[in-house]
């Protein structure tokens, strides 16, 4: 497949560059410069355009990219033409927040179950998405085709669930927790520490200043 080849970084941003160039589109743009691109998604138009590279299109100099072709390019890739039901273990303060959330900006990505195993959130319905028992997690993921899952549950019980969901079939977890989670090699986690991304964030503030090199 050709989007193997793309070089992790760029993969990062391209959701940027969709939801831009979506913009673009639906205010009737036929066509954007890597100048315009880089001064709205705030990357450098030399790494837009290395980057534009590896999907093969190569911009025309005094044209610009192509909007429509690019968005066509990018739904296929990001499959944001097919929505994924993704599930979520652990109705929290940050479970709720993502409930809540529900990543409405995009129409590719939704949650459509989430898993408690206090009774008194179960047979809930919470920021619309129905929460059910523990006990039923492998069914209902097994019933909604769901092979991705957010985990928001406790540290202490962040391997135990991550376990469950290996064996109800997960192929992908976002990782809510501080701890690393093992896993199979068959199964990849993403891990969203906030904590440690704020810390990061302050520690480079404190010895590099604002100054941005990290595009
Ligand atoms: P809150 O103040 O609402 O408890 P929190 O995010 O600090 O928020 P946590 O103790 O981190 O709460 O628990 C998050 C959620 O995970 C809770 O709703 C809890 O019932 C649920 N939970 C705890 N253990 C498990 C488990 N083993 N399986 C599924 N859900 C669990």
């Amino acid at each position: 497949m050709a989007e193997a080849k793309i070089p992790k970084a760029t993969a990062k941003r391209l959701p940027i560059y969709y939801r831009y160039l979506n913009i673009l589109f639906n205010a009737g743009k036929q066509r954007v410069s890597s100048t315009e691109l880089s001064e709205a998604v705030q990357v450098d138009s030399a790494t837009i355009r290395r980057d534009f590279s590896y999907f093969g299109a190569l911009g025309k100099r005094g044209y610009g990219y192509d909007v429509e072709s690019l968005l066509n390019f990018f739904k296929k890739t990001l499959n944001q033409d097919r929505l994924t039901n993704v599930a979520l273990i652990g109705v929290g303060n940050l479970g709720h927040a993502l409930l809540n959330y529900n990543f409405r900006q995009t129409n590719s990505v939704r949650i459509s179950a989430a898993f408690d195993i206090n009774e008194e959130i179960a047979n809930t319905i919470q920021s619309g998405v129905p929460v059910y028992p523990m006990a039923e997690m492998k069914e209902q993921l097994q019933i909604q085709q769901i092979d991705v899952a957010i985990l928001t549950v406790p540290i202490e019980d962040a391997q135990k669930v991550a376990d469950e969901l290996v064996t109800a079939g997960v192929k992908g977890i976002m990782n809510f927790t501080p701890i690393r989670i093992s896993v199979p090699t068959t199964v990849r986690v993403q891990n969203v520490d906030l904590a440690n991304e704020l810390q990061t964030l302050i520690y480079f503030l404190d010895h590099y200043g604002s100054e941005n090199t990290d595009n």
